[in-house]
């Protein structure tokens, strides 16, 4: 299948070729002519499929057709509402690339920052708007935005969304919207709370499925050491000794665990930046670009943090600590082998974690590889008081979590 065989027009052909697409991936094989017909779409695909291309060309498409007409101020007429500012700026490029040589305009919100460039962007006149829900809100009610010309909608990360609790948000937008529009709803998973939303808004739509989150990309080749707590940092250095990783994506459960890994990974003269929900947006865009451009060879990142961070062609991650919730590995190892790149996905695993491999072999339904020729190997030697004691506060902060956790599942599945 080519780009050329979706009814895409020559100015966004000519924008494809010039970032080096040379196939659609599979949802953009499928999504694209849909959208183009004018359907309403059902898109059950994670990040790393390409899926954002999928939604946005047929976007610039539509409105660089339409539009092109009209005369004067450019009118609003697509909305893309995205959970994070991360991925808001990361649609946004995408958009930039995808209209370059078309008449669209787009513009992106989100919270966090001053809002007054987004506003002098606004008014002079845009045709795609990327929101994350806060901002959008908070406009609409100062007057600076009115919803009622959109023609197309798109709900991106609906489960995400969720997660951090944007449903009333999104229950208001959606009262804002006119009822004549052309809706796209995209989420990593589905369960029924998810469902019920995109019936909500979704009008008869055609349904596209790539990836469901259990399966973890073929092209990944996944890894696993067995260490022990205080020995994951000497086994990290060893791991990094590879040359041929200089551009690592570490998760790490907390923020402060993250500026810790960061300054350790600094001391030994390992360039390493972290991105946190701590972090201001402009430390945040900093240390993304950094690390695009190669000058940090180590990107720290929480889960949320990382959650949309767009890097063309990553090639390793490594979870410095095995998350408890095996989704959320899956969506760790998801940011590697992006749109049939290969990628390495390394675990460094505790014995206090080792329950937690269970977990992700049960829903990914795989092994993965244990690597034992390495100088830091599992024992069972006993805890010194202070690793005992850090660890007694770990389980208790875990187990917080996971019933706060299963509260706000119970909660959402009432939604
Ligand atoms: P997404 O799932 O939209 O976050 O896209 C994941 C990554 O794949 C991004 O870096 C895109 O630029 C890239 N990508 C999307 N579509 C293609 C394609 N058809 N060929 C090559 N790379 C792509």
């Amino acid at each position: 299948m080519k780009f050329e065989d979706l009814g895409i027009i020559p100015p966004i052909l000519r924008a494809l070729k010039e970032k080096n697409y040379e196939e659609p991936t599979p949802i953009q094989a499928q999504a694209i002519p849909m959208v183009l017909k004018r359907n309403d779409l059902l898109g059950c695909a994670q990040t790393g499929t390409g899926k954002t291309a999928a939604f946005a060309v047929p976007i610039v498409q539509l409105v660089h057709r339409i539009e092109s007409k009209e005369k004067g101020k450019p009118a609003l007429r697509a909305l893309i509402i995205t959970p994070t500012r991360e991925l808001a700026i990361q649609i946004g490029e995408n958009l930039e690339a995808y209209s370059k040589h078309t008449i669209a305009k787009h513009a992106v919100i989100f919270g966090g920052v001053s809002q007054h460039p987004q506003v002098e962007k606004i008014k002079k006149g845009v045709h795609i708007l990327v929101a994350t829900p806060g901002r959008l809100l908070d406009l609409i009610d100062q007057g600076i935005l009115r919803l009622d010309t959109i023609k197309l909608f798109v709900l991106d990360e609906a489960d995400r969304m969720l997660d951090m609790g944007f449903i009333h948000d999104i229950r208001k937008i959606l009262k804002l919207l006119p009822q004549k529009r052309q809706s796209l709803f995209f989420s990593a998973t589905m369960p029924d709370n998810i469902e019920k939303l995109s019936k909500s808004i979704l009008s008869n739509p055609k349904k596209v499925e790539v990836s469901p989150v259990s399966s973890t990309a073929e092209t990944v080749q996944q890894l696993l050491y067995y260490t022990n707590r205080t020995s994951k940092k000497d086994l990290l250095l060893h791991i990094l000794e590879n040359p041929h990783m200089n551009q690592v994506l570490l998760f790490a459960r907390t923020k402060r665990g993250a500026d810790r890994i960061a300054r350790n990974l600094s001391k030994k003269k390992i360039k390493a930046a972290a991105i946190h929900g701590d972090k201001s947006q402009n430390q945040r865009q900093k240390a993304l670009k950094q690390f695009k451009e190669g000058s940090v060879r180590v990107l720290v990142a929480t889960d949320i943090a990382a959650r949309g961070i767009d890097i063309d062609k990553l090639q390793y991650v490594i979870n410095y600590d095995i998350p408890n919730i095996a989704e959320t590995y899956v969506h760790r190892i998801g940011r590697s082998g992006r749109a049939g790149e290969e990628g390495c996905a390394i675990s460094i695993c505790e014995p206090e974690e080792n329950v937690y491999i269970k977990d992700i072999e049960r829903l990914t339904r795989q092994r993965i590889k244990i690597i034992n020729d390495h100088p830091f190997p599992q024992t069972d030697s006993p805890m010194t008081p202070q690793e005992k004691r850090e660890w007694n506060m770990e389980k208790q902060r875990r187990k917080k979590e996971f019933f706060a956790n299963r509260k706000k599942r119970n909660t959402r599945s009432r939604v």
